[in-house]
């Protein structure tokens, strides 16, 4: 926070004690531990900038469900209050130093706000943190620290499932993935091309600011003119003229006015434009630009780094798109958007046990094959190990291609039926197939997909009638495996 420069006789407010009044200690002077409240009450009191006001607050009158008259105190909008006089008493702060102070206690407030605010920049090590939200919720992403020690920040957006809405949060990702994409493109803003821009637009708006300046002072002094004109005409009236010298006292008192209003609008406008750097600066704000990259890696500060990407990105929309893809939409403080895609990286799990080769070869062999005992021999014949050097295995191959959505081929040989073609084709139920199958009447074969039942075309007319003379009633079923080719 920003305290102090004129007043320097006077105590600093931020020193351990505080200066006390009201209740029962009313018209006594008495120091006090500064707490939360109190130092919240001097940023936010323009008195110590040497303001003096009245009306900061407001008293409303109404009545409750009781019938009761309840009088409740309202904290007035600073524009509303009634009486504002600046430069009314000796400060400890200047007025600008006060703004700057009220504008970042505004952008810090981290309890609920009408319009969502980053929050303060923090000491975490995330560069991130309150800027980031979430495309499904449009909540503010927060940071959950991961690993076995908590040492990895993970960004998350858990406001659905904190509310019970659902039972996992929308989407989590490490901050590391993040951050490098948008520390890369907030360095490249910052090259010497891009502040040479900015310095000499800057340049062109404090001549325009010059140019204008000179127009004020032009009209306070043609009001200073019109009221010194106007007092020595009063002055040279002669007072026995009463009715004139009135007259002239009312054109000297309007001009008066017109010339405070115009000192008033003048200072107005001085305090709405943008300070000037001096040439020195400029130069030192160039010479600064070449090493930016440097100081950036060098630096270990996260809280100043978070401000200067604040200054730069106003926010950056979060989307996930599948599992390994994220979608970053950022918003430059300008209103530009920029969007980058990361690839999160892949749990360490399958980065070490299935590497993408071995996925592939999966994916043929059983495309090929159909048979996960059969894809395992082939690696096995290759001489092929796991990330753990084990021999390949069926159930390896099993969890690899239920892993990566690899579904088994259904290979039928010449003249084999599904069950439900069997149904279709002899006009009977699948329960019926089924249970022919199981008294032996088909000759089936059972894959890890289905049971596949072999009809010759020209055995088509015995089937009808095996089928035929088969017991309808439902025989006792041996327990023994029916006979696959
Ligand atoms: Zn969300």
């Amino acid at each position: 926070m920003v305290t102090s420069q004129t007043g320097a006789e006077t105590k600093n407010p931020f020193d351990r004690y505080t200066q006390s009044y009201g209740g029962r200690w009313q018209g006594k002077l008495v120091w006090d531990r500064l707490n939360y409240t109190r130092a919240l009450n001097i940023l936010s009191h323009p008195f110590y900038a040497g303001v003096y006001t009245f009306g900061r607050h407001k008293s409303y009158k109404s009545i409750n469900a009781q019938g009761e008259i309840v009088v409740q105190t309202r904290r007035q909008a600073m524009n509303e209050w009634p009486v504002f006089i600046k430069d009314h008493h000796l400060s400890y702060i200047t007025y600008e130093v006060f703004e700057l102070n009220r504008q970042r206690c505004l952008l810090n407030k981290s309890n609920k706000s009408s319009v969502p605010v980053a929050g303060p920049a923090r000491e975490g090590a995330t560069l991130l943190q309150g800027i980031l939200y979430c495309n499904q919720c449009g909540r503010r992403l927060t940071i959950r620290y991961a690993g076995k020690d908590g040492s990895i920040p993970t960004y998350e957006c858990n406001w659905r499932k904190r509310e019970g809405l659902t039972g996992k949060s929308c989407f989590s990702f490490r901050a590391d993935v993040a951050d490098p994409v948008v520390e890369k493109a907030v360095i490249s803003v910052l090259t010497p091309a891009h502040l040479d821009i900015a310095v000499s637009a800057l340049e062109q708006v404090e001549k325009r600011n010059s140019a204008l300046n000179r127009q004020w002072e032009m009209n306070v002094q043609r009001h200073q003119y019109q009221a010194d004109l106007a007092q020595r005409r009063f002055e040279q009236v002669d007072p026995a003229n009463r009715l004139v010298a009135a007259s002239l006292e009312k054109s000297w008192n309007s001009e008066l006015e017109k010339l405070s209003e115009a000192k008033r609008e003048y200072e107005l406008q001085l305090r709405q434009q943008q300070k000037s750097l001096s040439a020195s600066k400029k130069q030192e704000i160039k010479a600064l630009a070449d090493r930016i990259p440097e100081l950036w890696s060098a630096t270990t500060n996260f809280k100043d780094k978070k401000r200067i990407i604040r200054l730069l990105v106003s926010d950056i929309t979060v989307a996930k798109i599948g599992d390994k893809l994220l979608l970053l939409k950022l918003r430059w403080q300008t209103g530009q958007v920029q969007e980058f895609q990361v690839s999160l990286p892949l749990n360490i799990a399958d980065q070490l046990r299935y590497p993408k080769a071995i996925v592939e070869q999966v994916r043929e062999l059983t495309k090929l094959y159909g048979d996960d005992r059969i894809t395992a021999d082939k690696f096995n014949q290759q001489h092929i190990i796991s990330a753990t050097g084990k021999p390949f295995t069926e159930e390896m191959i099993q969890w690899i291609r239920f892993k990566h959505h690899i579904p088994l081929p259904l290979i039928k040989f010449e003249h084999e039926l599904t069950v439900s073609e069997v149904a279709t084709r002899f006009s009977i139920s699948t329960h019926m197939v089924y249970y022919y199958v199981a008294a032996n009447v088909l000759t089936s074969r059972k894959t890890r997909k289905c049971i596949l039942i072999r009809v010759n075309p020209q055995d088509d007319a015995a089937f009808r009638q095996a089928l035929d003379n088969a017991p309808k009633a439902a025989p006792r079923i041996s327990k023994k495996e029916p006979d696959y080719v």
